[in-house]
């Protein structure tokens, strides 16, 4: 570094702070349209990939932002690659230098692209039980914040850095968190080879710059038996239910010997039609999870063991019918959940400490996001103590308000 790059380094970390109290006005500014853009999608809950309401309530917050004179309007793109994704992007130009000096000018860096993802996909029956309005509303937030710093630059004391890369300031609608994992259909269309790094905020019932989040995998599992009278001729049936329960309990034995951070939990969706008919169909549905994704698929090799078995006991046909995507642990990224900490302190956020982190948490596709590009899925206090998918924490996603 040569030493007018260094004082001009330390003059860019005094005039920081500036920006992000900049920054937090901006979003401050804001706060009441953000505030009914959240309203208005917990008020419409939608199922993954169904989010039409909530997609046009943010497409439309942000294609009726005003432009500003030196940098423009946000550019939207509606129906992103989904019908229910989207894709909102705004730029700063960064540096410019006059023409004399332009030739002696180093060639200007490339921009960094930043892309703040908002979820806002709800849970059946119960609603936005995971609070993924506010995923919206602060993905939201964050973007405007950071453009009102940036248009700043140029009106700050101390002008512009020198040589100031241009910034891409993206929001990325990501729908299907819930079911199905929309940012999973998203990178496999190359849309995060587009940004450099990504943020993401989710609502919990503590504040922390991260949670192990684990990988998941999906399975429906369906048996194919024989129906007969079940008083008459049950001997000429082949009982589908009994390889259901069979599964089921081949599974609880199955968790003695597994690790205590694995999870397998499941339902059966189909369990016959009438108790007199031997039922000739049934059908499951288990989430398998893991800390990794090698050990996931050591349990998922175990699991698949527990329901061919009770297929082979009964006499079923057994088909196993995986998800349509994996969800991957999510990568911690130690330098920013360093500096998110520090500056959330710095904003009197009180953070659990590492100490006192649940072991594990549930999954979700950002997990898959952290495998191509870096980012960070925080987690913020609404202040309720209400767990994630209960109605009590439906009513507390709405009622949230800033001190
Ligand atoms: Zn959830
Ligand atoms: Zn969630």
């Amino acid at each position: 570094m040569r030493p007018n790059e260094a004082v001009e380094a330390s003059a860019l970390a005094v005039r920081l702070d500036e920006w992000k109290r900049r920054a937090a006005e901006c979003i401050d500014e804001s706060s009441e349209r953000l505030g009914e853009l959240s309203r208005a999608i917990w008020s419409h809950p939608e199922l993954a990939y169904e989010e039409h309401q909530a997609h046009a309530a943010l497409t439309r917050f942000f294609a009726s932002l005003p432009a500003s004179p030196s940098s423009g309007a946000w550019s939207v793109q509606r129906s992103y690659k989904l019908a229910t994704a989207f894709r909102a992007d705004w730029k700063w130009d960064g540096a410019s230098c006059s023409p004399g000096e332009a030739s002696q000018a180093p060639p200007p860096p490339p921009p960094l692209r930043l892309g703040f993802l908002c979820e806002y996909d709800a849970l059946p029956a119960i609603g936005h039980a995971c609070g993924h309005n506010l995923i919206a509303e602060v993905g939201a937030a964050a973007a405007l914040g950071l453009k009102g710093a940036l248009e700043s630059l140029r009106q700050s004391p101390g002008g512009l850095p020198r040589h100031a890369p241009a910034v891409k300031v993206t929001v990325l609608g990501t729908p299907a968190e819930e079911d199905g994992g929309g940012k999973i259909d998203l990178i496999k269309a190359g849309v995060f080879d587009s940004l450099d790094v990504v943020f993401m905020a989710h609502p919990s019932q503590e504040d922390a710059a991260y949670l192990p989040d684990i990988a998941e995998h999906d399975v429906t599992v369906k048996y194919y038996g024989k129906a007969s009278h079940a008083a008459a001729y049950p001997w000429e049936g082949i009982n589908a239910l009994d390889a259901a329960v069979l599964a089921y309990n081949n599974l609880s034995l199955l968790r003695q010997q597994m690790k205590p951070t694995w999870r397998v939990h499941g339902i059966i969706k189909n369990g016959g039609v009438k108790p007199n008919i031997i039922p000739s169909y049934t059908e499951l549905e288990f989430y398998l999870r893991a800390p990794s994704l090698r050990e996931l698929s050591t349990l998922k090799e175990k699991a698949e063991n527990c329901f061919k078995a009770a297929a082979l006991a009964t006499g079923c046909e057994v088909e196993l019918q995986d998800g349509a995507n994996d969800f991957y642990n999510v990568l911690p990224n130690k330098t920013l959940k360093k500096i998110y900490k520090e500056n959330g302190k710095k904003l009197g956020i009180d953070f659990i400490s590492d100490e006192n982190l649940n072991e594990l948490t549930g999954s979700t596709d950002f997990g898959n996001v952290s495998f191509v590009v870096p980012g960070i899925h925080s987690y913020f206090y609404i202040g309720s103590d209400a767990l994630n998918h209960t109605e009590q924490y439906t009513a507390a996603a709405v009622s949230w308000k800033k001190n």
